[in-house]
């Protein structure tokens, strides 16, 4: 089990190629190269990240079912003792993707679904209709029923700030745990008016609760702040390289003297201001793991419907 804060759970971008085009992602603002991780990449990364124990979830600035090794890995690093997780949407789940994605057994599926409200998920997923995307959610429950964990989530924006009630209980009536989370800029990269207004946190960024018990590799194993730096400056090593306790030394370092990356001073990522449960020791199993998230996405929720 991890022995690093940071390493307690790792986004792995295995592509950072989408086809859809979601409102809300900045995706087309990216300057860092576009790419697919290729297998000696994510052999290198995937082994340490595997004896560290640490929870990989494929997902970042792009869709992960985009990458052709996409269900073989997750097999692998399952078949190998790891933990995997995979954050997908409904405009990939067409055809045989859904039967296939539960057939390889990933820990948990992350459904990304925006909103329950038709209007509103049309307008923030233009080229997915609605109805099929409900069509596509029901066909992953029932896969993923006792054989796969499933949870959704969904985003809070200036058109539906009170929808989080009716949300979480249409899911939770299909036995479903779900969430929806306060849109925010991806680090100042997104302009949608009238859909998000950005929120002054100031200047402080030393609490962020990405940076410090997430850390996030792009496709060419490169270790960034979080997935909004869309530049791919904001760099802390590469893990095929460098090992996981000079990565994790770097990180805690800038923990102390203040993160001071160009694309935190415009962040308003609600996890920048959060205040975590500190523990004196990172999660050393998957359950004390999961109290730890779930206390964390409590606080943090408390937090941001007081501030
Ligand atoms: S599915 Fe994800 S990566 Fe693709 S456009 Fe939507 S938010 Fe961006
Ligand atoms: S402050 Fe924002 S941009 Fe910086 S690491 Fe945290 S979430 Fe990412």
């Amino acid at each position: 089990m991890p022995s690093e804060w940071a390493f307690v759970s790792v986004d792995m971008e295995i592509a950072n190629i989408c086809r859809a085009e979601c409102l809300l992602c900045p995706r087309d603002s990216i300057t860092r190269q576009t790419g697919i991780m290729s297998e000696e990449t994510f052999k290198a990364i995937s082994e340490k990240l595997v004896r560290e124990g640490s929870l990989i979830t494929f997902s970042g600035m792009g869709d992960p079912l985009s990458h052709p090794m996409v269900f073989e890995w997750i097999r692998e690093l399952r078949g190998s003792g790891g933990d995997v997780g995979i954050v997908v949407n409904p405009a990939s789940l067409g055809d045989t993707i859904s039967p296939a994605l539960v057939q390889a057994r990933p820990n948990v599926i992350t459904l990304s679904f925006p909103s329950l409200r038709k209007d509103i998920f049309e307008r923030l997923c233009p080229g997915t209709p609605y109805d099929q995307a409900i069509a596509r959610a029901m066909e992953l429950i029932n896969l993923s029923a006792g054989n796969v964990g499933l949870r959704i989530t969904g985003i809070l924006t200036e058109m539906n700030q009170d929808e989080h009630e009716a949300y979480e209980r249409f899911w939770r009536d299909m036995g479903i745990p779900s969430y929806m989370v306060a849109c925010h800029g991806r680090g100042g990269n997104v302009r949608a008016p009238g859909v998000y207004e950005r929120r002054d946190y100031g200047a402080k960024t030393g609490n962020c609760g990405l940076f410090r018990y997430h850390t996030f590799i792009t496709w060419e194993g490169n270790v960034l702040a979080c997935c909004h730096d869309l530049t791919g400056t904001a760099l802390l090593g590469n893990l095929v390289d460098s090992e996981i306790c000079e990565i994790a030394v770097r990180k805690s370092k800038m923990l102390n003297d203040g993160i001071s990356f160009t694309v935190c001073m415009q962040c308003d990522e609600p996890l920048r201001n959060s205040n975590p449960p500190i523990e004196d020791t990172p999660p050393q199993n998957r359950k004390e793991r999961r109290t730890f998230f779930r206390k964390m996405k409590l606080k943090n929720r408390q937090q941001f419907q007081n501030s």
